[in-house]
């Protein structure tokens, strides 16, 4: 079997994100705001919330090490016609054709499918599969930092005036650790906050970080709503939990992908609430139907297909027809 270093490098160097969330946790929870907790009914309250608040960054933190963004299925391009844009689309590495907007990750050593980037925070490609995990972990990691900054300030800024006035009570632990805290925090929060707005931009027009790099990438911006849709499901209620469950995975299936449709299209399809509905989006196209690839092509065998898709499970769409979706590891 061939060991990829890089893969196990960036799993070690996982501890540096535990770490950090460990240390600030320790200084803030545990040495800061615990022995408030005792004497204010408020700051218990506060407590809890924040104890909440870091649970759902720990979840989308853990999903996000764990959920796979979804691979190129490694046959996928034989059961095409011959095209040009197929021929474009050849891997070298991983010698497969590979479908649009998927892109080969070097440190993963494979395609992935609507490919972001390779995120070394979590030791993980960030793809169609798990982009919302990804932005959810960035969204609590902010409300997070910014829960302790605001919580913090009254006590950093009475510390603050303790070493500017010499007293003798300042002492390493906890006064220098609170402004240690702070301002690391600060400075974090403050690229976190330009990053996560980046990403959430991209998401809605439907864009992914090596496309905005891409001059020549398409367009498959269909309207800020669907976008969001497309990478959070349809399912309000989940967008912001780091759960798939059967509405709130991605639309679509990474493989094909629709394109904004001209003016009079849409016109079109608006008098058409049937037709909305049976395909989850006014715009999208219908998913690729790999079952009926496998149906028609002279390779007999959708036992093959699916050693293949090795990691892929056949679930039921809204119309009916089966189709593949990647589910995250370890779910059901
Ligand atoms: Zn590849
Ligand atoms: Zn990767």
């Amino acid at each position: 079997m061939k060991m990829n270093f890089r893969r196990l490098i960036g799993d070690f160097l996982l501890m540096l994100p535990i770490g950090l969330i460990g240390f600030v946790y320790y200084i803030f929870a545990i040495v800061f705001f615990y022995p408030k907790t005792q004497s204010h009914q408020e700051s218990f309250l506060s407590f809890f919330i924040f104890h909440i608040l870091l649970f759902l960054l720990l979840w989308s933190f853990i999903q996000a090490v764990i959920c796979k963004p979804g691979n190129s299925p490694r046959n996928w391009g034989f059961y095409q016609s011959d095209s040009d844009t197929k021929k474009k689309r050849y891997c070298l590495v991983c010698h497969s054709f590979k479908p649009e907007r998927c892109h080969h990750c070097s440190t993963c050593d494979t395609c992935i499918l609507g490919m972001d980037h390779h995120c070394p925070w979590i030791n993980n490609c960030v793809g169609f599969f798990n982009r919302k995990i990804f932005i959810l972990l960035l969204l609590y990691s902010l409300i997070n930092g910014f829960f302790i900054l605001f919580k913090l300030t009254g006590q950093v800024y009475s510390s603050l005036e303790l070493i500017l006035s010499d007293s003798i009570q300042v002492s390493l632990i906890p006064h220098l650790y609170y402004i240690a805290v702070y301002f690391f925090l600060l400075i974090l929060m403050i690229i976190l906050s330009r990053f996560t707005y980046f990403h959430i931009k991209l998401v809605l027009k439907n864009s992914t970080t090596v496309e905005m790099l891409d001059k020549e990438a398409e367009n498959y911006s269909i309207s800020p709503l669907w976008n969001w849709r497309q990478v959070f499901g349809k399912n309000p209620w989940l967008w912001f939990l780091p759960v798939y469950l059967e509405t709130g995975k991605p639309i679509g299936d990474g493989i094909t992908w629709a394109r904004p449709k001209a003016p009079f299209e849409l016109k079109a399809n608006s008098n058409s609430d049937h037709n909305q509905e049976a395909s989850g989006s006014p715009y999208f196209e219908s998913p690729l139907n790999i079952s009926n690839i496998v149906k028609s092509s002279s390779l007999n065998s959708s036992v093959e297909y699916s050693q293949d898709l090795n990691s892929m499970q056949y679930v039921k769409s809204d119309s009916g027809a089966s189709s593949p979706f990647i589910l995250p590891r370890g779910k059901a």
